[in-house]
């Protein structure tokens, strides 16, 4: 079996499911192969060849940022050059939006937000939420196209380093890379220091903080723990954080190690975004809220008087 991995790079620099596809890849066994496409590629190349895999970069100016239809057609170039079975990426917004299109581009079936890869009667069976996160189901391609998946950030451990890789400088074309939208500018999203779908540890606010100042109280807290800030929906439609915080159906997927929601009641729509974080602790001060459900651990109370004793101890045992 033939799989190649798509690295993700904002800004030259890779996220870590870069690695974590390569990871998932290797772990089934075969030959594995990465694709990196940016503006300037040479670290991020070499860090991903040092996992041991061949490199195919693409370099040029018009790649600095991820464009659907620029990076579809240099990828549908090099598929349908190298022939792989599977095509692995990111189920971020980056990475489900490409692979959505190239497997349209390649005809080829399609699986996404993946949290198991496995290899069942000599075929590939990808493991996937469905339900909002209540029932996963093992999914294979039934066509003759290769089967691209979209694995979850932090489901999957990061390659080893290893030997071997080779890096394959890629001929870009200029009449591939043109456009019909153009990116005029970027700029990062509110959301902390830490990256939200990337975070090992997770402080998420909901209604419960009573006001938008007392977000201030979550993000004390996230970074006494090195962690990423989240919120709910109910919280952002109420203006007091941005949309790029928010966990949930209609906002991020997050899968970290430790997901503390604080003044969040647990509905669905929120579930649906954390609920395979590894522990959640929940501070809500109705014992009977839904959140308790899904906790492993609880703290019934005030948020605004439980945030700041919490937090100094973190700080005492983060030192
Ligand atoms: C189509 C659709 C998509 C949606 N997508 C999302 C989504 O992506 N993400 C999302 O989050 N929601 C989403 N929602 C909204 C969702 O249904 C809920 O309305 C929302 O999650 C509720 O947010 P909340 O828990 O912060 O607020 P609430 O439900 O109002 O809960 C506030 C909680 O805070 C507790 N509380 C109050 N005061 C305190 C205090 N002082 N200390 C401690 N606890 C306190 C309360 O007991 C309560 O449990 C979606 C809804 C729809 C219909």
């Amino acid at each position: 079996m033939k799989i190649l991995t798509i690295a993700e790079q904002k800004e030259n620099q890779l996220s870590n499911i870069s690695f974590e596809s390569i990871g998932a890849a290797q772990s089934l066994g075969g030959e594995v192969c990465c694709a990196i496409l940016g503006g300037d590629t040479t670290a991020a190349a070499a860090s991903l060849q040092a996992k041991g895999v061949n490199v195919f970069a693409f370099v040029h100016a018009d790649l600095t940022n991820m464009q659907e239809e620029s990076y579809g057609r240099l990828l549908k170039q090099l598929i349908d050059r190298e022939k792989p079975d599977v095509v692995i990426g990111s189920a971020s917004f980056y990475g489900k939006s490409l692979m959505a299109r190239l497997a349209g581009l390649c005809g080829g079936g399609m699986a996404s937000d993946c949290t198991a890869l496995s290899i069942e009667e000599g075929k590939l069976t990808a493991v996937r939420p469905t339900y909002g996160g209540n029932v996963f189901i093992k999914v294979q391609t039934a066509g003759d196209g290769p089967f691209f998946i979209t694995i979850r950030p932090k489901a999957f451990p990061e390659a080893a380093d290893a030997e071997g890789g080779e890096l394959v400088s890629e001929t870009v074309d200029d009449a591939v890379l043109t456009c019909q939208a153009k990116v005029t500018e970027r700029s990062t999203g509110a959301g902390g220091a830490v990256s939200l779908t990337e975070a090992d540890i997770v402080v998420a606010g909901g209604r419960g903080i009573r006001a938008a100042e007392n977000f201030k109280l979550i993000e004390e807290m996230a970074e006494a723990l090195g962690g990423a800030v989240g919120s709910s929906r109910a919280i952002v439609d109420a203006g007091w954080v941005p949309y790029a915080t928010q966990v949930g159906q209609t906002g991020k997927t997050v899968n970290p190690k430790l997901y503390i929601a604080a003044g969040i009641s647990g509905a669905v729509q929120h579930l649906v975004g954390m609920r395979s974080s590894k522990t959640i602790v929940a501070i809500n001060r109705d014992p009977d809220a839904p959140i308790f459900n899904l906790a492993n651990y609880g703290i019934v109370g005030d948020f605004l008087e439980i945030a700041p004793v919490l937090t100094a101890k973190f700080k005492e045992v983060m030192k």
